[in-house]
């Protein structure tokens, strides 16, 4: 099919009725950009699900950040994405401002110059994000280990896809397919998402982050309505296998755990944490407090398991805006309730 038919099949589409999840930030932001949802039937719906890193970053994670950064001769490094995500009361960004100890970085290679210049302070290292990082974290760690370097550390809430999207179908999320990360596929390979394809009887489309790529992925899951299949549709980078040299790496110095998502609470197998042997360079992400519910009202549980689209929180648009964020869906330019404040949209 070239790329009108499919434009065409999906304007026309009249077949049953379907709900389409992305679970990647950056096809959440693409959907938006290209305005993938004026292109479809009525029948088709696109939802975002839990697929933006910080948005899935439990508040008691970043309670604890802050208490580190509190701490004297400790420094919290992070990432911007993290800095107003909301813990159980201020944020990184606030306590920053009061005085705490974070810097922001745009690499991970920063934080070895800051050690090195200050062998008195501990740095701890903000570790969240999915399959697509982890990657960069263990490189952080094998250099700390092959370098002997005593103050520098991580706090993890690392996520992996596969045991949240099992989570999500098993606890009747109304979802009919999948379009699978880009991403997260480089690393792990399409065939992760088989096991999941099959028991549950729906279609994964692996997809690429242009509108084409995107519309050419969702005409494919529509066509495999009910068919428990994985369907490469972004084949330039994504292999079956993924990328096993990175896979090595991470199993190095990562094993999986249960792990906390904000708002859905424990799921078994869903991150990664440091290996026992290497308990040394963690600053206690084993024992993280399961999840509060920060603000009343706010329902980024429900949107991000795709029960609730966010323009039907009651907080929406009102007390919770990109520079009033409530919830951390509305943080990030990835969170779903950004995307959909952004952009206005409705669908
Ligand atoms: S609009 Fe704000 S408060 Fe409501 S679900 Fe989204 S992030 Fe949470």
């Amino acid at each position: 099919m070239n790329l009108n038919d499919v434009k065409e099949f999906l304007a026309r589409y009249d077949g049953p009725e379907m709900n389409i999840m992305e679970v990647c930030g950056s096809h959440t932001a693409a959907i938006a950009k290209y305005g993938i949802p004026g292109l479809l039937s009525p029948k088709i719906h696109l939802i975002s699900g839990p697929g933006c890193p910080v948005c899935v970053t439990p508040s008691a994670y970043v309670d604890r950040l802050i208490d580190l950064a509190l701490t004297p001769h400790m420094c919290v490094v992070t990432f911007g994405d993290l800095m107003r995500v909301p813990g159980s009361g201020k944020s990184l960004s606030i306590v920053k401002g009061e005085g705490a100890r974070v810097e922001m970085v745009y690499s991970p290679a920063d934080v070895f110059e800051m050690a090195e210049k200050e062998p008195e302070t501990t740095f701890v290292f903000a570790a969240v994000g999915f399959e697509t990082t982890a990657p960069v974290y263990a490189l952080v760690l094998d250099q700390i280990v092959r370098n002997d370097i005593k103050n520098v550390k991580l706090l993890t809430a690392l996520k992996t896809m596969p045991a949240v999207i099992d989570h999500l179908c098993a606890n009747g999320a109304p979802i009919q397919g999948y379009i699978a990360p880009g991403h997260v596929s480089v690393v792990t390979g399409s065939n992760v998402f088989a096991p999941l394809a099959e028991k549950y009887s729906i279609p994964f489309g692996v997809s690429g982050f242009k509108g084409a790529e995107m519309l050419i992925a969702i005409c494919g899951i529509v066509k495999a309505y009910g068919c428990g299949k994985v369907m490469n549709f972004y084949p330039s980078v994504v292999t079956a296998e993924g990328n096993t040299a990175a896979q090595q790496m991470v199993s190095r110095y990562f094993e999986p755990a249960e792990a906390a998502w904000r708002g859905m609470g424990m799921i078994p197998g869903s991150g990664l944490i440091l290996r026992e042997e290497f308990s040394e360079f963690d600053m206690g992400s084993r024992d993280l407090a399961e999840d509060v519910k920060i603000n009343k009202g706010c329902c980024c549980d429900r949107v991000l398991m795709g029960k609730l689209r966010p323009y039907e929180c009651p907080l929406f648009g009102r007390v919770c805006t990109p520079l009033n964020p409530q919830g951390a869906c509305m943080v990030s330019t990835e969170g779903s309730c950004f995307s959909y404040f952004a952009n206005k949209r409705r669908d």
